[in-house]
């Protein structure tokens, strides 16, 4: 069929599109619109990989070699540590997958399609061959499409062909997935969907868009490679210093194997992995939704968040409040869109000059308000919220909006540019032309064809002035009434009509959250194309400005370090003032919402999206704000510490284990404890302490002061900031309390292998409950896990003592009530020690 014929038989289809049950059949046949992912692994070839680990395998040979011998106990304790682990390691990487998983539907695109004759927004998956779809501008294409109809449509096509220059689409042209509709909409039907489409045959570009390890992870696995080192190292001591010693060759490299096994953190990638999934999931459920885990980790070391004004700091809802037409100045009331509302100031009927300007707007807007039905309360506008408002001014003044457009059609038109802030229409008017401009003072005053010495010029500038000094935004609209039709591009003769004031509200909470981001240590910054006057007013209400401070506008990049308000800035401006505020070490949180907004939300460290903004917008960014509130920002950047101080607990919790089972095999002999602990014993210790009680504290809440800190320095190491300090400190106190019990129990006769072995497991754990997250004062503690994680291990621990099974097994000795008790009384010491000394130091303490 040739694209004229497909054209031709789908035309009847434009308004009712496919039915449910046609579009479920194609689906069926054609697969999902999707380029496909990669299938993730099988559960078996998880398992495998987790075997394939090194320090796994050296484990399985240790296990093998042992059987071999008739070392039963061994090999079992071996083959139990083996199977738990992968167990533990496998479910945290399919808990992780999902998590991420959950966040890529979440923030999968959509599309407008119509079926059944209504239109509904769909998952862009679920297009079929044939259905009826609809762009608009700063949409991404979501299937190759044929369109029916196509108004001012400019698709940037530059993901398939790298021209990044927007080209012209008309009806019955194509329309490729994956390009971006830049200005205009259009109707189209679908021709190609999935791998078939434009977008599917590069695919392979495409598939893995998902960045790779994150930089805490790379930072961490490099760690755990030196920290691996070290321990082999060290564990080669003990070997040789046993073999010296005169024990036998396969006791000691048994022993060796278990206590690398014990003293490796291996299962610290894992652990991040999963502490940043479930970090982005708890940002989710607060509707801040991060689009991979390094948003997770980023956003806890942001320093400035850069945010635009309209919508975001603003409602976005805007009304016409104030109008200055000729000598006419008038004030308008009414709320939202809402045609009722009244012009205050001035007597009926309305004098010419200001119906004049009215119909102006209304003409140069593309919006319609809609009237409130049944299942939407308000009336609501459709398209630009400041055109909407224009219409509902020409409302207020009486004029009918349907009807005022039909007795003055559009003849041609420059649309809305970011760049010159203006837009102008031209429309047959009875027998002659209407050309009108409107946009930005500045740029609709210093037009070519405005005469500088017209009076009115200087009066409409004045008046613009006073408006946005009020806090509103100003549009200037000028007209000219031709004989013939003017170029839009180029109009001639045009005459200011006068000036409108447009309010957006402040959103109620953006003081509040201005405030949290001071007391968090984050600047926040406004960035707007808005007039300065105007950025100020909202600026100074939000706090984040005061009268005599300086505002920056966009061609000074430069002051970016110096200013916290940017005015009549361009999107692409944004780029300067970011790379200049990473120059200076910032780390740079940035909003934004439309097409040209993309390229500065991909530089920023995070690029934040409005849930209402554009598909490229979201799709560009990193972080996605469903219900377009900054204040979401701020429980992003909590979840980012919160998870950055976890991981921190983690390492601080596992590597003072690690080095005491270490320290406690190397000198435990100096102090005549021959063979400290035998190797399980040593696979049991890291078992019970690393499994259960290691995840259990990346669920930790956040310290109460997450949010009244200033962020980490960005180039802080992971051990930086006191950790190793605290590591070291622990271990030594592990150490000391462990190898004194061990005297003690020695000189007096007692079991003292079992009792090191016991002391050395419980008094990890008493660490674990010491690096427990502040609890505010009349709470009740937050992570009851960690709680049964603790006294689920330490419950194992005594049954190796007390079980007569496990006893045979592990080669360890019953303990009386006496010999016990003095192992509880040591294993409470380092911890309460701990927990004292956090007391103490809660600035310099853990998690910073
Ligand atoms: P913000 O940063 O607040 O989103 P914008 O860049 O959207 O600011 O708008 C800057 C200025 O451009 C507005 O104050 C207004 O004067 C002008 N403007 C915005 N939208 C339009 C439009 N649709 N038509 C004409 N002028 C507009
Ligand atoms: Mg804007």
């Amino acid at each position: 069929m040739t694209l004229t014929e497909t054209l031709a038989t789908d035309a009847g289809r434009r308004l009712r599109g496919l039915t449910m049950g046609e579009a479920a059949a194609r689906l069926a046949q054609d697969g999902p619109n999707a380029v496909a992912r990669p299938h993730p692994p099988r559960l078996l070839r998880r398992i495998l990989a987790q075997l394939a680990d090194p320090l796994v395998s050296l484990l399985l040979v240790a296990g093998a070699v042992t059987g071999l011998l008739g070392d039963w106990a061994d090999t079992a304790i071996i083959v139990v540590v083996v199977v738990l682990n992968t167990a533990i390691g496998v479910a945290q990487q399919v808990r992780a997958d999902d998590a991420v998983a959950a966040l890529d539907t979440l923030t999968a695109p959509t599309a407008r399609v119509t079926r059944d004759g209504a239109e509904l927004v769909l998952p862009a998956a679920d297009l079929a061959r044939g259905d009826v779809v609809r762009v608009e501008a700063g949409d991404i294409v979501p299937a190759d499409l044929l369109l029916y109809d196509a108004h001012r449509c400019q698709a940037d096509e530059a993901a398939l062909t790298g021209e990044s220059v927007p080209v012209s689409r008309a009806a019955g042209d194509e329309l490729s997935a994956g390009t971006v509709l830049v200005t205009g909409r259009a109707v189209g039907t679908v021709l190609r969907t999935g791998a078939r489409s434009a977008l599917g045959r590069i695919a392979e570009l495409v598939a893995n868009t998902h960045a790779g390890p994150t930089p805490l992870q790379r930072r961490l696995t490099r760690l755990s490679r030196v920290l691996g080192a070290t321990a082999v190292g060290l564990c080669l001591v003990v070997f040789a210093v046993g073999l010296a010693s005169g024990r036998p060759l396969l006791f000691m490299a048994l022993t060796a194997v278990s206590l690398v096994v014990a003293a490796v953190p291996e299962s610290l990638p894992a652990v991040v992995t999963l502490s940043l999934a479930l970090g982005a999931r708890r940002m989710a459920r607060r509707r801040a939704i991060p689009r991979n885990l390094h948003a997770v980790e980023t956003m806890g070391s942001v320093t400035v968040v850069a945010s635009d004004k309209t919508g975001t700091m603003t409602e976005g809802r805007m009304t016409v409040r104030r109008a200055v037409a000729a000598d006419v100045a008038v004030s308008v009331t009414g709320a939202g869109y809402d045609p009722a509302g009244r012009v205050d100031g001035i007597d009926r009927p309305l004098p010419r000059p200001l119906l004049d300007l009215a119909r102006a707007g209304l003409l140069c807007s593309d919006a319609v308000v809609l009237a409130p039905t049944v299942d939407r309360p308000a009336w609501t506008a459709v398209g630009d919220p400041l055109e909407a408002a224009l219409v509902t001014f020409a409302a207020r003044c009486g004029l009918d909006p349907a009807s005022t457009r039909a007795s003055a059609p559009r003849w041609a038109e420059h649309p809305f540019d970011q760049a010159t802030r203006q837009m102008t229409t031209v429309h047959r008017d009875g027998g002659a032309f209407l050309t009108i401009c409107k946009g930005a003072p500045e740029s609709v005053l210093a037009a070519p064809v405005i005469d500088p010495a017209d009076p009115v010029v200087a009066a409409t500038r004045q008046a613009a002035a006073d408006l946005a000094a009020a806090g509103l935004r100003v549009l200037v609209i000028a007209a000219a009434t031709t004989a013939e039709p003017t170029n839009p591009i180029a109009p001639t003769g045009l005459r200011p009509l006068g000036v409108i004031g447009i309010e957006d509200p402040l959103r109620p909470s953006a003081a509040a959250t201005a405030a949290e981001f001071a007391q968090a240590g984050i600047r926040l910054m406004l960035i707007t194309g808005d007039h300065p006057g105007t950025a100020a007013h909202i600026a100074a209400q939000v706090g984040i400005w005061r009268p005599g401070d300086p505002i920056a506008t966009g061609d000074r990049p430069e002051q970016a370090h110096q200013v916290r308000v940017f005015a009549r800035t361009q999107p692409e401006q944004k780029l300067d003032i970011i790379a200049e505020l990473q120059h200076h070490g910032h780390v740079v949180a940035m909003t934004g919402d439309g097409v040209n907004d993309a390229p500065a939300l991909s530089r920023a460290d995070i690029g934040v999206a409005m849930g209402g903004g554009t598909e490229v917008a979201r799709q560009a960014a990193d972080l996605v704000l469903i219900d377009d509130n900054l204040g979401t920002v701020s429980h992003a950047v909590a979840e980012g510490r919160r998870v950055y101080d976890n991981i921190r607990r983690f390492l601080r919790y596992g590597l003072a284990g690690g080095t005491a089972e270490l320290a406690v095999m190397l000198v435990g002999p100096l102090f005549g404890l021959g063979v400290p602990l035998l190797p399980g014993q040593i696979l049991w210790i890291n078992l019970l302490t690393h499994g259960l009680p290691g995840l259990a504290l990346g669920a930790e809440p956040a310290e109460p002061d997450v949010l009244r800190r200033p962020p980490r320095p960005p180039d802080e190491q992971i051990l930086g900031g006191g950790l190793l300090r605290d590591v070291l400190a622990l271990g030594a106190l592990l150490t000391t309390v462990t190898v004194g019990t061990g005297r003690y129990a020695a000189a007096a006769g007692w079991p003292w292998q079992s009792m090191v072995f016991v002391v050395l497991g419980l008094a990890q754990l008493g660490i674990a409950l010491a690096s427990r997250a502040t609890r505010p004062r009349g709470t009740r503690w937050a992570n009851p896990g960690l709680l049964a994680a603790v006294a689920l291990s330490a419950l194992a621990q005594l049954a190796a003592v007390a079980v007569p099974a496990l006893r045979t097994l592990l080669g360890t000795a019953a303990l009386d009530p006496t010999q016990l008790a003095v192992c509880a009384a040591a294993a409470l010491l380092p911890g309460t020690l701990a927990a004292i000394w956090q007391t103490v130091h809660r600035c310099a303490g853990i998690g910073r």
